[in-house]
């Protein structure tokens, strides 16, 4: 989705709110403790209207891998390499 190209229909209609989140601090939010919030960046498909979201922070993501209890896949690390977006 971050390429431009929509994971589900695989136009190229895709728009991000990365630059209205820097520009204004308007964006979707997720807890990230009972303190904390992290923001999002939306990407959306004007084509079928799917919606990704993505921590807008990097740094951030080290925090929740900290905070967050791990969901375990069914198999352990043998899904750790999988390529990301193959919904
Ligand atoms: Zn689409």
């Amino acid at each position: 989705m971050k390429n431009g190209i929509c994971p589900r229909c695989h136009h190229t209609q895709v728009y991000s709110s990365s630059r209205l989140r820097a520009e204004t601090g308007n964006a979707s939010f997720i807890p990230l403790s009972f303190l904390r919030s992290i923001a999002l960046d939306n990407y959306v498909c004007t084509n079928c209207g799917y919606v990704e979201s993505y921590v807008s922070e990097p740094e951030m993501l080290s925090r929740i891998a900290d905070i967050w209890p791990h969901v375990e896949p069914p198999h352990g690390k043998n899904y750790k390499h999988l390529p990301k977006n193959q919904a």
